[in-house]
């Protein structure tokens, strides 16, 4: 079916280009993909992850010289693995550190450094290399008492599970080059108030950084629920909807006015990367939950989404509290704290390769069309929309989606080829949710742009 599907794409493309060098091209990045998604690897996820809880706390106040113990040694521990695939990679993936002084603030009872280990893939298309995608896990972690800076926090899959699925991207995309640029990246000072995550962000906004997603992986580590059931084949996908404050924007405003509240930039995002994820790894299934995050929790993500980035998170399916922000103790025969053991490294691999799957084809895909415009001169049973040309020389059309107003996802799609204004006839904009993307010339297709009045 899904060989259909692309065989499909395939011969629609061709109308659209009529080159016969397409096909092989479309072929070879779509299997590379997929080539590059099973090399991924379970064993070296442990390896890291044993490492990484080596170092008994990686508390954002703790030892920052020994080697051996501390957040000190478990940052320089993941640049230094950083820097060996970069040089597998020939020196394309950039490392470096992200740092700064954090004054003392809520759960900051003293001055702390707080460090990001930053790995950059620079995009190899002129047109996109300035588009960025960020990937996240926090390497920090605590115990069941937050200040305790001492204490045994193994902190497995709180949130060494997002760290080493992040170092894992780094190792294994590195290798392979994508038109956009992927930023690979392990904060810290989550846990006290996603410091590193918040400097990071507002760096890109003073910067004018191109931030056109963001996904953090916080708590990937098990698939196991507290009630014993497992569910090895799926994984949360945390997406904000309209930005909860007392009054809203006009760029909100412009959405809610036309039932729009469910299409922007974060769903769409969501949206593509659930369609992605379950394409190209087996047997997986992203459930999106149209909520920032759980009840009484928050992730690196919400530094980006209050800034107004397009960023979601992953999560394992059922959380088991016994083994996250807990003291590592036995009590009455039950064991607590984020332990390793408790941990499903091959479970870890696939999500990994979600994400994976997600950061390449956006990476490979065009940038979502800009300004797209719902036509409205006169009453009319059909659709138009409008929008403006990209810029990218392997473009090769436009896509319109379309589903009905209740419906979560795309239900419906056709190419319009490279144009910059179709009339959907027929299908009346008062009974349905629209939205356009740009597709290249390997099929590779942006998050779809809801049409504003
Ligand atoms: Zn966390």
């Amino acid at each position: 079916m899904k060989t259909l599907v692309l065989m499909f794409a395939v011969v629609l493309l061709l109308g659209i280009d009529g080159s016969h060098d397409v096909v092989a091209q479309s072929g070879d990045k779509h299997e590379m993909i997929r080539k590059m998604l099973d090399e991924v690897s379970p064993e070296r996820i442990e390896t890291n992850l044993m490492k990484l809880v080596s170092f008994h706390t990686r508390h954002t106040g703790s030892d920052t010289v020994s080697d051996t113990r501390g957040i000190g040694a478990a940052r320089r521990w993941i640049f230094s693995e950083m820097q060996k695939y970069s040089a597998e990679s020939g020196g394309r993936l950039q490392v470096s550190y992200h740092r700064y002084v954090q004054e003392p603030a809520r759960r900051i009872p003293v001055a702390t450094e707080i460090v990001n280990v930053i790995a950059t893939l620079p995009g190899t298309q002129p047109e996109s290399t300035e588009r960025l995608y960020v990937v996240s896990g926090h390497y920090d972690s605590i115990c069941g008492d937050q200040r305790d800076i001492e204490c045994f926090a193994p902190g497995a899959t709180d949130d060494a599970s997002g760290t080493v699925a992040v170092m894992e991207l780094a190792r294994v995309m590195s290798k392979y080059e994508f038109d956009a640029t992927i930023i690979f990246m392990t904060v810290a000072g989550e846990e006290q108030g996603l410091f590193g995550a918040h400097k990071w962000a507002q760096d890109a906004v003073d910067n004018n950084w191109d931030v056109h997603g963001m996904i953090t992986n916080d708590i990937i580590g098990s698939s196991v629920a507290d009630d014993g059931s497992v569910h090895p084949n799926k994984v949360r996908l945390f997406a904000a909807g309209v930005p909860p404050l007392r009054e809203n924007s006009t760029f909100v405003q412009s959405y809610l006015r036309t039932g729009g509240e469910n299409d922007m930039p974060i769903r769409q995002l969501a949206r593509h990367i659930k369609e992605v994820g379950e394409r190209y790894v087996d047997g997986m299934t992203v459930d999106m939950v149209y909520r920032q995050d759980r009840y009484l929790r928050g992730g690196d993500h919400m530094a980006f989404v209050q800034r107004g980035f397009a960023a979601v998170r992953f999560s394992e399916p059922n959380e088991d509290y016994r083994h996250q922000h807990a003291h590592v103790r036995e009590e009455e025969g039950v064991q607590y704290g984020d332990l390793p053991e408790f941990v499903d490294f091959d479970y870890i691999a696939r999500v990994a390769r979600v994400n994976g799957a997600a950061l390449s084809t956006l990476a490979f895909a065009p940038a979502s069309p800009d300004n797209v415009k719902m036509g409205l001169r006169g009453l009319t049973n059909d659709t138009v929309l409008n929008w403006d040309a990209n810029t990218e020389p392997d473009l090769a059309g436009y896509r319109v989606v379309w589903r009905e107003t209740t419906s979560p996802v795309w239900q419906w799609s056709r190419d319009v080829g490279n144009v910059t204004e179709t009339r959907m006839e027929g299908l009346s904009k008062d009974n349905f949710l629209f939205g356009v993307q740009a597709v290249d010339q390997d099929g590779f297709t942006s998050p779809a742009v809801y049409p504003l009045p």
